[in-house]
This record gives structure tokens, C-alpha cells and sequence, in this order.
């Protein structure tokens, strides 16, 4: 079959690498370069982990996630996952990182619980007495996802699959399969799929209704030289506990000491807008950080990067097909780690037809 996929985030890249490797003949379109570092997809890390509170379908998922990404290493020829487990650090009674660590209780997945004093020997940035516990899984890590675009890239170039960067698609035309670029040219095709993330309202303005798009930034930061030894060595950070919604990446692959908040998005009517950080943005990100980390004023600001992405009304992925062309949005600000298995369910229901199937398996609601 001939496919033509629209944007090239991790969905639109790993569902490539699907088809090309089942035989098909794939079109891979791009707005920006690949990766671009304006997409979801584009920044450095993102977070894997088992843990998922009460949305426990998704923590079973990730047994084919993991499986999905060996599939891709093998592939591709190199791992880039930093397999070095997570924590999250709980302050007050029912907070975020309880309710992971009751997921994990619930779902028999293995972790390590630490009173205060034994966290704070383990990880010398948190501030005594500003916390219950931590507790630790190994299930989780870091994806280095600029490395996946990169190689997927390669991997696709390798064996035929045709790429189009820099080149945007302004229509698609879902009852003929074909879409036009902004020069006019028009592509056609036996399917069509569109993974474009944040701006695919621009392509389906009538699927605003279920994915409403929001702007938020992220800060890289340089610890104080006496902490970062305990930052190299840390396991990621999935939850700071309280209301903070933040999680912190450690230094991997190439990328910085990352970190983000949920208390920092705010939705935005487009995903090019805003896309400058504004002065002291980085320090307001830093700052909601404490409690629990110490020291906080003294950690400087390096980078900040702004991000645009969609979200359902419960938090969970999207699928919608018309005519010929299904439009995939695997966000919610959690996609990232189902990447290579969102790639390889898509092109099953390419294959089979069964999109309610796929639309079930996104939701978390079936295996
Ligand atoms: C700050 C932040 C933190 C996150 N943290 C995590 C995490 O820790 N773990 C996790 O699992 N997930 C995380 N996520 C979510 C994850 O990043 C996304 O789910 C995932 O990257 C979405 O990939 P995508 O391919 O659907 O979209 P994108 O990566 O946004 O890709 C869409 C692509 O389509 C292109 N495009 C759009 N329109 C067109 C067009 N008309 N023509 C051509 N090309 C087009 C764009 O340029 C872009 O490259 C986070 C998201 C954010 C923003």
C-alpha cells in the first residue's frame, strides 16, 4: 500500500518504521527538520515508568512498550534508554506520588520504600524535613528521544521509506487519500495518517472538540557543584509530591538536568504561539520545586524550552478515522514512552482495519 504520514514527532516516525518494516511504501512528511525541535518529540528526554495511579491500564501497557522499544533497538542497532529507575518523593497524605506508589502496590510491580532519613542519604537535594518518604521502582528511565529521531531517520532512509522535510502539508483530502504541500504539489495515496501532534487542529479544526491544545516550558538547570554528583547518580524524578505536578530529569544522554511542571501549562489557542521563553521563566519553573529540593536559588538557569501539545478531557490517547486518513494523537503529556508501540498498533489497524480495536488499546481499556 502507499502511505503518506504527516509530521514526524515520534508517532509519525515510529509509525514509519512500522509500515516501511511490513512492506509498505511510506511518505514521511515534515514541517520542520527531523527532529524538529518544536514538537513534543523534540527535546531531549522523557520519562518512562510503570507507575500510573489508578489509570492502571496504562501500567500494563508498558510491558509492550519495553517490548515495542527492544523491537526499535534492535532495529536500529543502539538502545537509547537509560534504564536507571525512578523515584517519587511523597509530601502530604493522598499527593501524586501516592497514589503511584498505591498503582504499583495494587499492580504487584516491585519497589523500595525509604523513610526520610534513609531518601535523604540517598539523594543528597532533598531538604530534611520537608517530606514523608520516597520510594524507588526500576521500571522507568530516560528515552533520549533527539537520538531516536535521529536514528529512526537513518533506519528509514536505509531501507526506502521517502522523506520530506521542511515541507508542510496546508490540506488533506480524506475521501481521496491525497494532501497538498504549501508549494501546491499534491500527494496521493492508498492512506493517509496524520500525526501531527499540537497542530493537527490546523489540518481537523472539528477536532478541537476532543483534544484541546495547551503551551508550557520546561528549565534546564546547573546544580550547585557540591550536588551534582547526586544528580548524576539519581534515579529519574516522576513526582515531588504535594500539589507541585513536577518531575526532573537527571543529567542523560546528552541532555541536561530538566525540570517540569503541570502547574506550568496553560492552554493556548495555537502551537506556534508563545514559543519564546519570557524573561525569568526558567527561575518560575525552578522555584515550584521547593519543597522539596534545597537549595534552589543557587541552581542556575542554562536553557528553557518551550513545548506545545494536546490533551483528551480524561488524560488519555486519540485516534479518529474519516475516509481514508486516521488521525492519531498518542499525548496527553504521556505519550512519548508508548512511541515505538503506538508506531507498530497503527500499522496493524493499517493492516487488519480494526481501528476501534486501536482506539481501545489507546485508551488503556484493552491488550
Ligand atoms: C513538556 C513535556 C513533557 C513531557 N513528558 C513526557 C514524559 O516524560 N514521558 C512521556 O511518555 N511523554 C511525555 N510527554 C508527551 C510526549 O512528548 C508526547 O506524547 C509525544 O512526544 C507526542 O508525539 P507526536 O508525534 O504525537 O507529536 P509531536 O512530537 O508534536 O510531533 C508532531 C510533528 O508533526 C509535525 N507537523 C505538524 N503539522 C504538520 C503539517 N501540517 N505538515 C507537516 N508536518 C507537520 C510537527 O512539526 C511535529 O514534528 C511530554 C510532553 C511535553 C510537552
Amino acid at each position: 500500500m502507499k502511505i503518506t504520514i504527516v509530521g514526524a514527532g515520534i508517532g509519525g516516525l515510529s509509525t514509519a518504521w512500522s509500515l516501511t518494516k511490513a512492506g509498505h511504501s511510506v511518505t514521511l512528511i515534515e514541517q520542520g527538520v527531523i527532529p524538529n525541535p518544536l514538537a513534543a518529540s523534540g527535546d531531549h528526554h522523557r520519562i518512562i515508568r510503570r507507575a500510573y495511579g489508578a489509570a492502571g491500564g496504562y501500567a500494563n501497557a508498558i510491558s509492550e512498550a519495553y517490548e515495542a522499544w527492544d523491537e526499535l533497538w534492535a532495529d536500529i542497532g543502539v538502545v537509547h534508554l537509560d534504564s536507571r529507575g525512578f523515584i517519587a518523593v511523597s509530601r502530604e497524605t493522598g499527593d501524586e506520588a501516592e497514589e503511584y506508589r498505591e498503582g504499583l502496590e495494587t499492580g504487584g510491580y516491585p519497589i523500595e520504600i525509604y523513610g526520610a532519613d534513609e531518601a535523604l542519604k540517598r539523594y543528597a537535594y532533598l531538604e530534611e524535613g520537608t517530606f514523608k518518604y520516597a520510594f524507588f521502582s526500576p521500571e522507568g528511565g530516560a528515552l533520549h528521544c533527539k537520538r531516536i529521531a535521529t536514528d529512526i531517520l537513518r533506519w528509514l532512509r536505509e531501507n526506502g521509506a521517502e522523506i520530506l522535510e521542511n515541507t508542510q502539508v496546508i490540506a488533506v483530502d480524506s475521501e481521496n487519500a491525497s494532501i497538498i504541500i504549501a508549494d501546491g504539489t499534491k500527494i496521493f495515496a492508498d492512506k493517509v495518517i496524520v500525526t501531527a501532534g499540537a497542530w493537527v487542529t490546523n489540518l481537523f479544526p472539528e477536532i478541537s472538540t476532543h483534544l484541546t491544545t495547551y503551551r508550557t516550558a520546561v528549565v534546564y538547570l546547573e546544580p550547585p557543584a557540591d550536588l551534582k554528583a547526586a544528580w548524576d547518580a539519581s534515579p529519574v524524578v516522576l513526582d515531588v509530591g504535594g500539589r507541585t505536578d513536577g518531575y526532573i530529569l537527571p543529567p542523560s544522554g546528552g541532555g541536561g538536568l530538566k525540570f517540569g511542571s503541570g502547574l506550568h501549562k496553560r492552554k493556548t489557542p495555537s502551537a506556534d504561539l508563545d514559543r519564546v521563553p519570557v524573561d525569568g521563566e526558567g527561575e518560575i519553573i525552578r522555584d515550584l520545586f521547593a519543597p522539596p529540593l534545597k537549595r534552589l536559588a543557587e541552581y542556575r538557569v542554562t536553557n528553557v524550552v518551550t513545548c506545545a501539545y494536546t490533551f483528551t478531557s480524561d488524560e488519555r490517547f486519540f485516534a479518529t478515522e474519516m475516509g481514508k486518513c486516521l488521525v492519531v494523537s498518542a499525548c496527553s503529556g504521556h505519550g512519548y514512552k508508548f512511541g515505538a508501540a503506538v508506531g507498530r498498533r497503527v500499522a496493524q489497524t493499517i493492516e487488519n482495519g480494526d481501528v476501534p480495536l486501536l482506539k481501545r488499546w489507546l485508551r488503556a481499556e484493552t491488550h
